[in-house]
């Protein structure tokens, strides 16, 4: 069997789109399926949109979403010779030729054509066989065009859609080179060719691009390959998925404290099915990956899903992970990690109620940064019975030897419970609001641990 090669071929202009990543997690899955390769290609002929910083988000994406590629990047930039010397075969043999017209002049030719009730397309007034006694028009610039068949149809099975046919009359001569950068018809089907891609994969909106893709590989002699083209995702709303519905872009997503393993799953389910399957990780999908499994319908995000999956591998992240990753995070609000409480064993303790790093982080930040409540917090939670169970709990628990255990701790609070004669939270609250000075904590007792003898003995000392 031919060797199974993929390729994600995003444009460096901008973020790396839900649909981009989506497309890359399916490439990716198809060749691991078939122990294949898996190949990345930068396609930045657009010189006016793409960038290097766009580039670069590109390869951080990739990275992030652990999206492995076998070869590349490729960038088309670096292959104008290659395309050039393409064009130049096709020229010789009035494969491609040069065509003249000006803008203006394309322009009389559409609203002439838009005038008598006819489609707008170029009407092959440049090419060889019309144009052959006609004088090369000064300081006119040529572009190149590629010579479509006149006649028959390009038929294609597609691996999502199924067969799709398109009449030759539909297509006209489009612009393969101008001003000797290829366009993206072109240099994708070059490219495809020299990389041997066996399956493009790519989204939908790209369907109508395939049959003047097609001719171009006949063209060229080349093998056609297999072509699946994805659904576009949508929003909740069933339009088109925007920057209005919430985050499109995957390295957002890393910013706002998803874990990679959670935003590749939500991705790779959308749209596609196994079974009843809804949580997988990426050697399951690349096990029974297949693209005959993905919808021809439209997918359609759904945030609240998409949060809850994130919280299912928050829930079961390893807590020295999940401290590597929120580290940084706690230190931007302020908080101090080094010689703070063990971060991991902390993350371990709020990860079940932390659906984001960034809510861990959250969570977490009051071990590491200590900011007194309000005096009047402090005086509201030492009312009502709190100051003297307060003052009763802190002589106990500085008897306590260290270091300090959750059941040590709690062996205090029920001590000062039974002696007072106090329900839980007369202690529990100001031992929150004075040492902890935060409105959530975990169990009281092992945060009191955490937090340390010391601390926490200073804290009551100076509230009281
Ligand atoms: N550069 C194109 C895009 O980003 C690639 C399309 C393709 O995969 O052929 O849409």
């Amino acid at each position: 069997m031919k060797t199974i090669r993929t390729r994600i071929a995003p444009s460096p202009t901008g973020m790396m789109h839900l649909g981009t990543a989506r497309t890359a997690i399916y490439c990716w899955a198809v060749a691991r399926h078939f122990g294949g390769k898996f190949l990345l290609r930068i396609e930045d002929t657009d010189q006016e949109r793409s960038t290097q910083e766009a580039v670069q988000v590109i390869l951080d994406s990739m990275k992030w979403l652990n999206l492995d590629y076998d070869e590349g990047p490729v960038y088309q930039m670096d292959r104008l010779e290659r395309y050039r010397e393409i064009v130049d075969e096709m020229l010789k043999d009035g494969r491609a030729y040069y065509c003249y017209a000006t803008p203006d002049e394309l322009n009389a030719m559409r609203e002439e054509q838009k005038r008598l009730g006819l489609k707008p397309r170029y009407d092959g007034r440049w090419r060889p066989e019309v144009a052959k006694d006609k004088p090369i028009p000064e300081g006119v610039k040529p572009v190149i065009r590629f010579r479509n068949p006149d006649d028959g149809a390009v038929t294609w099975n597609d691996a999502v859609y199924g067969s799709i046919t398109v009449s030759n009359t539909e297509l006209d001569d489009l612009i393969i080179m101008r001003n000797g950068i290829p366009t993206y018809n072109f240099a994708v089907v070059v490219d495809d060719m020299d990389m041997e891609v066996s399956h493009v994969v790519r989204g939908a909106d790209h369907i109508n691009n395939t049959p003047r893709q097609i001719n171009i590989y006949r063209a060229l002699g080349a093998e056609v390959p297999v072509f699946a083209h994805l659904p576009l995702i949508n929003g909740p709303d069933g339009q088109k998925l925007s920057k209005r519905h919430g985050t499109v872009s995957v390295m957002e997503y890393e910013r706002q404290g998803y874990l990679p393993e959670a935003v590749f799953n939500y991705l790779a389910r959308l749209g596609w099915g196994h079974g009843n399957m809804e949580k997988f990780t990426r050697d399951e999908l690349a096990e029974v990956f297949e693209l005959g499994g993905c919808s021809k319908a439209a997918a359609r995000i759904d945030w609240k899903k998409f949060d809850w999956l994130n919280q299912q591998y928050m829930k079961e992240a390893d807590g020295a992970r999940l401290a590597q990753l929120t580290r940084e995070r706690i230190e931007a609000r302020g908080g101090k990690v080094e010689g703070g409480p063990d971060l991991a064993v902390v993350c371990d303790m709020l990860k079940n109620r932390a659906a984001t790093l960034e809510k861990l982080a959250d969570s977490a930040l009051f071990f590491y940064k200590y900011e007194p409540k309000s005096a009047d917090d402090i005086a509201a939670a030492l009312a009502d019975g709190g100051r003297e169970a307060l003052a009763l709990f802190a002589q106990k628990f500085a008897e306590l030897e260290e270091p300090l255990t959750g059941e040590a701790v709690y062996g205090v609070i029920q001590a000062v419970m039974a002696e007072q004669e106090i329900p839980m939270k007369v202690l529990a609250n100001p031992l929150r609001v004075v040492v902890c000075a935060a409105d959530r904590t975990p169990q009281i007792d092992q945060t009191l641990c955490l937090i340390g003898k010391d601390a926490v003995l200073a804290r009551i000392e100076s509230a009281l």
